[in-house]
This record gives C-alpha cells, structure tokens and sequence, in this order.
C-alpha cells in the first residue's frame, strides 16, 4: 500500500454524515507534495513536463490541481480533450496520444494547437486528408517490437501490440513530414503499464535516445522531444516499494548525456505521460459493510460494486484494504469482500485476511485514485458513485455528483415506448 489513509474514523464519520458512501476521496495536499517531487527529480533536465494521462482521472478539478503544478495533459479522444481545454490546459501542453483516431478529433487537436503523437505510417496521409495539411509539429510513437525485452504483462509484449510504427516505418515517416514541411518533431513510446522495476525506464529512454541519433543521422530531422509515455507502477501491495523518481531521472540523465550530447541533440525536451503514480495513491474509494454471508466462506458485502472499481474483477488486480477504526486490530478473519452485480468475479478482494468486520463498518479500498471511478460503467444498471476532494485546508468540496437514474435513462425515450406497439 503506497499511501495512509489521511482521516480518522471521526473524521470519516462526520464526511459520511454529509455525503452517504460510496464515493472517491483524493487528497488535494498529497497529489501536489507528490507532483512536486517528480518535478523536482526530473528538473536535471533543461526542459521536462509531465502531461497528465486524462484517462486515468478525467475530472475537471484534478487537472486544474495539477495543471497549477505545471502539468500538462495527455489526452486520446475528444471528450479528453475538451475537458483538458475547460481545465484550462491548453495548446501545445496538451499531447494527443489516441490511436484509431476518427478525422474530427484531429481536427479539433490541430484547431487547439495540441500536439498530434500518430500511431501509425497511413495516419500522416489521413491526418493531411483531414485537417488540408501537415500540422508544424508532429509526434511519432514508436513500437520497438522484439528491441524492447522484459515488458509486463498487463501491455505486454510490444511485437503482439497495436500501438505504434516500427522502426523501419517510423525512420522513413520522419523523412517524408520533413519533406511535406513540418518543422518541429517529437518521438513517442509506451511499453509499460503498472512497472515498478526503475531500470526499465533508463532502458526505454536509452532506446528512444538512441532512435533519435539514428534519425537525426538518417534523415536529418532533429527531434526536440521524447516522450518517456506512462507505465510508471505503484506499489499496490504492502511489500512492495514505489519507483524512486530520483534514480530514474539520473539514470535517464546518465542516458541523455551519453547519447544526445555527442549526437549533438542537447537541448531535448523530456516529457513524461504519467497517470497512475500521479493520482493513484492519493485516491479512496470509500464503501459501507451492508451485508455479510456465512456459506462455504465469509463474504462482506458492501455498498459499491465493481461499476465503481473495476480492477480487481476484471485484472486480479489487488488494492489493500482497511476499515476505518480498526487500522491497528489484529486480523483474525478471512473474508471475499463483494459488491452487488451479478458477476462472480465482483470481488474487491479474495481470501484477505482483514479484522472483524461489523455490518456499517467503513471499508476504504485504497490506491483507487488512476483508473478507478474513470473505469466505471452502468451495466446492471448500477449508478456510478460520486468524488470528493479533500482541500489543502482540511475542508471538503464535491467534485462529481453520483449519478441518478434519470442519468441513466437519459438516452432513453421512456414517453416514446408507452405508445409504442
Ligand atoms: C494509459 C496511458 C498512459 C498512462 O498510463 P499510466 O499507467 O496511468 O501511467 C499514458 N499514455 C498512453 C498513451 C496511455 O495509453
């Protein structure tokens, strides 16, 4: 588990008094105290910024927190876009990292002055046909296929991976936006998700430095940024230990130094697309014990389900859990704690050892801040749960309302079906 807590069980009782569990809790003050530190690691280089991975917490508020941090915004598809807009994230600080891309969200991305990163060599000629031409800076992400080893599993292994050019592609690309004018160049990769092991970063942004050279020498196109994608892990489990930012970005540096200085690349931007370690710790979702069930094992059901947290259902994926009040008791039981769908794999933990839970007890499901509420769905007809950000004060704000069943049934036309026969 990666970060405490922050309120006690009184504290949490008075918060539940106003707003009914389930909901998300973030912490303002440790989402900027970790932004800060990754800033501050990665300010040995002469330019870096984070562009925050949208999809991870696509919430208004969040990107305004982080854009104050100096973040700006990874976006792959219109709605993420706009919202980056509306959090006043804007132009080139927004990188559009989407793939299979439909010819309006071009459109929008290059009207916006963002940064368009394609995925693929046909997508230079779709991205002219859709907005009259090149735009003056392009981005390229590259698949380095069988040159990058020891991936994980969850985006496994890139030559098995729909994402990007390779490299044969990726050089001759270079070469023809050059020759059809565009001026300033940026090179891309992601092959990582949820990656504790440091060293394997210093390895992608090696490769990354070296395709640069190799670029530069082929084609005579300088890039002027790398961006290192997202992937960087968090430790879910309590024994394991968080990526330390430092030894990454002096790795990497040790990497730049060796690499662009002599190739004559210095200055290179140094971006990063992080979602996960930047908001996934510093999330909760916080949930009632409602029901228990003695069969052939212990369940404790609560009050959210799977709709609201869909990690663990459909990864395995483990998030600790605690009970408020009772952080420090022994754990003398084992229970599954289940939401309500109707799909056995809805379970928040399997087989955890936890202390005795009581009906109305808090559960808090920790490290829900990435890829938690943003996973949500409605099936089963579930309402997805609300979020709540806890202010640098101490004070609490109400960042999205849970939704109601006339959300759910908006797109439907309830008064035309009772005429129809
Ligand atoms: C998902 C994604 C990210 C963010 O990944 P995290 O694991 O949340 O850091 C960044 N870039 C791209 C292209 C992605 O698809």
């Amino acid at each position: 588990m990666s970060s405490s807590f922050p309120l006690s069980k009184a504290q949490l009782d008075d918060l539940i008094s106003k707003f009914p569990t389930p909901f998300y809790l973030y912490d303002e003050k440790a989402i900027r105290e970790n932004m800060q530190k990754f800033t501050k690691a990665f300010s040995i280089f002469p330019v870096f910024r984070e562009h925050f991975a949208v999809k991870a917490c696509p919430n208004p508020y969040i990107l305004k927190i982080l854009a104050q941090e100096g973040c700006g915004a990874d976006c792959s598809s219109l709605p993420e876009l706009i919202l980056s807009k509306k959090s006043g994230i804007l132009g080139k600080k927004v990188i559009f990292t989407s793939n299979e891309t439909p010819a309006e969200e071009y459109k929008y991305a290059y009207e916006n002055g963002n940064i368009i990163n394609l995925d693929d060599f046909t997508h230079i000629d779709y991205l002219k046909k859709a907005i009259g031409k090149l735009p003056d800076t392009i981005c390229f992400r590259y698949n380095p296929g069988n040159d990058k080893q020891g991936c994980n599993s969850i985006i496994g292994k890139p030559e098995e991976a729909k994402y990007g050019l390779t490299r044969e592609q990726i050089i001759q690309a270079y070469k023809i936006c050059k020759e059809e004018g565009v001026k300033h160049f940026g090179l891309h990769t992601m092959v990582a998700s949820n990656e504790l092991n440091p060293d394997f970063f210093i390895d992608t942004a090696k490769l990354l430095f070296e395709l640069c050279a190799e670029i530069k020498e082929k084609t005579g196109v300088r890039i002027e940024f790398v961006d290192l994608g997202g992937g960087l892990g968090i430790p879910y489990r309590p024994e394991q230990k968080a990526v330390d930012y430092d030894y990454v970005a002096k790795g990497i540096k040790n990497e730049y130094d060796k690499i662009l200085i002599p190739a004559n690349l210095d200055p290179m931007e140094i971006y990063w697309e992080c979602g996960r370690p930047i908001t996934g710790p510093y999330g909760w979702l916080i949930t009632t014990a409602i029901h228990e069930k003695h069969i052939y094992r212990e369940y404790i059901a609560v009050d959210s389900c799977m709709a609201d947290l869909m990690r663990p259902g459909m990864y395995g994926a483990y998030h600790e859990i605690t009970v408020s009040g009772k952080e420090n008791e022994p754990k003398t039981q084992v229970y599954d704690v289940v939401g309500s769908l109707c799909e056995n794999c809805d379970k928040f933990a399997v087989q955890r050892s936890l202390p005795k839970i009581e009906m109305g007890d808090h559960i808090i499901i920790h490290d829900a801040g990435a890829h938690g509420r943003a996973m949500g769905f409605n099936y089963n007809g579930k309402l997805r749960c609300g979020e709540i950000l806890m202010r640098q004060d101490g004070s609490f704000k109400q960042i999205r309302r849970r939704e109601t069943i006339d959300d759910l049934f908006a797109t439907l036309d309830l008064d035309g079906v009772e005429n129809f026969n």
